[in-house]
Parts: structure tokens; C-alpha cells; sequence
């Protein structure tokens, strides 16, 4: 691998990885200036540069050292980690960091009329996929012999068709499995974008910026649901605020002036801070509570 300074990563340039990627590399800094011919984004803010690519191509660009880093959905860069395993290559990727989004589960869905209730009911069937690797592997697991029928896209009718009996195909809320009257039986990977990169360790600056690039990405992700709690309560509340407060951080608590019995809290809460939870707070003594997001940490 040939030595460079900048760090070149790719992400899907039209489909649901392609903004929830930008957005995410938007907010870890990174800028880019677009060029007219849309594949390559050079970076501003940092020698970090976006090639913009069809997201199936990203794992190949990878081990082949064009790109350092990808963002792609775990099915991919599994299927073609085991596709390249299988030829004997050595393993190429690693999973960084799981980025939150992209999340849906691939799955085994069968016609409601077709008999195949349970997982064993497969055994002898054709299943329609376009993961054959990680199908095979996860049927070996299980110890079921099927056949499987390797399809690059529509999968989801290829029962209509009478091409398979079953499919193994990306689910997230199942409304194109109810659209084409198949029922789901059994998820063989739960998925979602993944910062993928190679099994190597850059040798060169490269190093220091992928380093750079994931503690931002880390301040960015562990925010992402994260709420600044402020309120002013009564001293004697605090006891019960604070377990309503459970999964925040150590909070602030700062004294107000001319109301020695009160007192202000401060702390950001990690998980979802429903109207339910500000309500309760208020019956427990809670008064002026402000609820904020968070931009940017770092611990
Ligand atoms: P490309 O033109 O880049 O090859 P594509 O059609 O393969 O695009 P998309 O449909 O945009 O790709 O899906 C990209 C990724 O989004 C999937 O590989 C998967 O990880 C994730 N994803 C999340 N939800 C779903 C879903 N309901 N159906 C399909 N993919 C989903
Ligand atoms: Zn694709």
C-alpha cells in the first residue's frame, strides 16, 4: 500500500446510507468541496477526502487500498468478507465503530400458503437471496439443507415468480413483506451502517487522522440521543429527582441566591426524556425545567 497523507473514505452516493453518512461526517468537522463530476469530494477542514460510490462497491475499494475508510451496512461488508474468505484470501475489513442508523435485520420470510411455518420447514426448499454467503452460513449452523437462488434485486416476488419457495431479504418495518403476502420467519443478521476499514493499521499519517476522525465520530454518537437537563427544586426533592434522573450523568447542582432551601440541577441525560418523565420531575418538585440538545462532547 502506497504511502499517503490524506484519508479517503467512501460512503453510498444516492440511497439510505447516503445523507444519514453526510450528516454524520457534517457533524465530526468535516467539509468538503463538491466537484462537478460528483464522485470525488475533496476535504476542507481536514485532508480527509469522500469518494462517493455505489455502496456494494465500498468493500472492494477498501481491501484493494483506493479507500481507507467505508461507510457501509454490516450485510454488505459480511457477505464480502465471506465471499473473499472463501477464496482463500486473508480477512480484509474491520468494523470500526456501528454508526446508529441504516438498522434493519436481514431475514428469512416465507408465502403465508406455503406450508413453511418453523425454520425445519426449510429444509429441502429453494430460498430466493441476494446474501447467498451469509444464508449458507447461517443454514449450516442451524444444520438445514436448502437450496438457494442467487438474485441481485426484486427478490421479494421471486416466490410469485416460482423462482424460490422463501427469500432471505433486508427487513425494517416489514411493510414489503405484507405487500407481497410473505411472512417473516426467522432474522439471520440484525444490520446497520457500520465505519468500516482495513484488517491492516495505517502505516503513515493516515493513522493519526483515522484516529482524529474517531474520537470526533465518538463525541458525535455518544450525543446523539443526549438531552442537557436544567431545573431548580427544592433540596428535600432532590432525592427522588435524582432517581428519576437514573441513566444521566453525575449532575451539577449549584445553589441560587436568597433561596437557601433550593437548589438548581444541571446534567445531561443519555436516554429519552419523555413529556411522562418531565411530568413526573414537576410532581416531585421540579420547577422551571429546561430541556436542551447537545451539539458536540468530548469526554
Ligand atoms: P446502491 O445503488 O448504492 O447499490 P442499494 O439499492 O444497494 O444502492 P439501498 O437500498 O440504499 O442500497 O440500501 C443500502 C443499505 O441500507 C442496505 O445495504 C442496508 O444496510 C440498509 N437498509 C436499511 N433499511 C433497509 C431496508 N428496509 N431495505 C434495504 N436496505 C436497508
Ligand atoms: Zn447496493
Amino acid at each position: 500500500m502506497s504511502t499517503r497523507d490524506r484519508l479517503r473514505i467512501a460512503i453510498q452516493k444516492s440511497g439510505r446510507l447516503s445523507d444519514p453518512a453526510r450528516d454524520l461526517l457534517a457533524r465530526a468537522g468535516l467539509s468538503f468541496r463538491e466537484s462537478r463530476d460528483r464522485l470525488f469530494c475533496y476535504g476542507e477542514s481536514l485532508p480527509i477526502d469522500l469518494l462517493l460510490v455505489r455502496d456494494d462497491d465500498i468493500p472492494g475499494l477498501i481491501a484493494d487500498g483506493v479507500c481507507d475508510l467505508g461507510v457501509v451496512g454490516r450485510n454488505v461488508l459480511r457477505e464480502q468478507a465471506l465471499e473473499r474468505t472463501a477464496d482463500g484470501k486473508p480477512e480484509a475489513f474491520r468494523e470500526l465503530r456501528r454508526l446508529g442508523f441504516g438498522g434493519c435485520r436481514l431475514a428469512i420470510a416465507a408465502p403465508r400458503d406455503a406450508g413453511i411455518d418453523a425454520i425445519a420447514d426449510l429444509r429441502g426448499k429453494r430460498i430466493a437471496t441476494s446474501y447467498p454467503r451469509l444464508l449458507r452460513e447461517w443454514l449450516d449452523a442451524q444444520g438445514i439443507d436448502a437450496g438457494i437462488v442467487v438474485l441481485s434485486g426484486s427478490v421479494e416476488i421471486a416466490p410469485r415468480l416460482g423462482q424460490a419457495d422463501a427469500i432471505c431479504d433486508l427487513v425494517s418495518s416489514g411493510a414489503t413483506l405484507v405487500a407481497n403476502q410473505l411472512r417473516e420467519l426467522q432474522a439471520v443478521l440484525e444490520t446497520q451502517a457500520v465505519l468500516a476499514g482495513p484488517a491492516q493499521a495505517f502505516g503513515d499519517e493516515r493513522a493519526d487522522l483515522a484516529a482524529l476522525l474517531l474520537r470526533r465520530l465518538d463525541g458525535v454518537l455518544s450525543v446523539r440521543n443526549s438531552k442537557l437537563v436544567m431545573l431548580q427544586a427544592p433540596r428535600t426533592a432532590l432525592p427522588e429527582l435524582l432517581r428519576l434522573l437514573g441513566d444521566a450523568d453525575a449532575p451539577t447542582l449549584t445553589s441560587i441566591e436568597g433561596r437557601a432551601a433550593d437548589v438548581a440541577v444541571q446534567t445531561v441525560c443519555r436516554g429519552a426524556v419523555t413529556w411522562q418523565r418531565l411530568e413526573d420531575m414537576k410532581k416531585a418538585g421540579a420547577r422551571g425545567l429546561l430541556v436542551l440538545p447537545v451539539e458536540q462532547m468530548l469526554a
